[in-house]
C-alpha cells in the first residue's frame, strides 16, 4: 500500500449512522457446503428482519462473481481473494449501520479468521450450516455434486476439495433435521440474547 494513503475518520461516526437506524449492525457469517441450507436460510432470516423493520443487506453466492469480483477465478489465491473481498464489503456496509447477511461456502479456517478479525468482538456471527454431506449431495439443488462425481467440476467442496469445519461457532444449524423456521427461529433467539436486536422490533 503507498505511504500516501491516509485513513479518513469520517465525521458521521459508524455510532451515529446505527444509532439512526435503531439497531446495532453485525455480520451473520454463513459457511458450510453447497446445499447446506446458506442461501435458503440467510434469505428467509433476511426477510424475517426486514418484516420487523430492521436495515439489513444479503450478500450471496456468485452474485458478487458477475460483478465486483468479476476478474477472480477458482485458483487457492483468488478464492482468498474472493472471500478477502467480500469481507471487507461487509465491514463498510456494517459500518453503513446495516446487518449484514453473506452466504459462502468459505470452506477454509484461515479466510473466515481474516474476516472476523475485521470486526469488532461480537460483532462476527458465525453460522455454521452443519448439514450431513449425505443430505447436501441428495437435494443437489443446482446439479454440482452430480458433476463433480463425475469428474466435470475439479476441486469441489465436500469431494475432492476439503471443507473446514468450525470448531467454535457462534451459531450450528443443521437442516436435515431443522426446518426453515426453525433455523430461522434459532437465529432470531440468538440476536436477541446477544442483544443484536430487540423484541419490541427496532432497537430504542
Ligand atoms: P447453499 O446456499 O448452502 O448452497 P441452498 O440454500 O441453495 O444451499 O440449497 C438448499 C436446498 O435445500 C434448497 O433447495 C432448499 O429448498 C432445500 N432444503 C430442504 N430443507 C431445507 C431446510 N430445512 N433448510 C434449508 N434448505 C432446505
Amino acid at each position: 500500500m503507498s505511504s500516501n494513503i491516509v485513513w479518513h475518520n469520517h465525521k458521521v461516526t459508524r455510532a451515529e449512522r446505527a444509532e439512526n437506524k435503531h439497531q446495532r449492525p453485525c455480520l451473520l457469517w454463513f459457511t458450510g457446503l453447497s446445499g447446506s441450507g446458506k442461501s435458503t436460510i440467510a434469505n428467509a432470516l433476511d426477510v424475517a428482519l426486514h418484516q420487523r423493520g430492521y436495515h439489513t443487506f444479503l450478500l450471496d453466492g456468485d452474485n458478487v462473481r458477475h460483478g465486483l469480483n468479476k476478474d477472480l477465478g477458482f485458483s487457492d489465491e483468488d478464492r482468498v481473494e474472493n472471500i478477502r473481498r467480500i469481507g471487507e464489503v461487509s465491514k463498510l456496509f456494517t459500518d453503513a449501520g446495516l446487518i449484514v447477511l453473506s452466504a459462502f461456502i468459505s470452506p477454509f479456517t484461515s479466510d473466515r479468521r481474516m474476516v472476523r478479525n475485521l470486526f469488532p468482538a461480537g460483532e462476527f456471527v458465525e453460522v455454521f450450516m452443519d448439514t450431513p454431506l449425505a443430505t447436501c449431495e441428495e437435494r443437489d439443488p443446482k446439479g454440482l455434486y452430480e458433476k463433480a462425481r463425475a469428474g466435470k467440476i475439479k476441486h469441489f467442496t465436500g469431494i475432492d476439495s476439503p471443507y473446514e469445519a468450525p470448531e467454535r461457532p457462534e451459531v450450528r444449524l443443521d437442516t436435515s433435521s431443522m426446518s426453515v423456521d426453525d433455523c430461522v427461529d434459532h437465529l432470531i433467539g440468538y440476536l436477541l440474547q446477544r442483544e443484536l436486536i430487540f423484541e419490541s422490533g427496532q432497537a430504542g
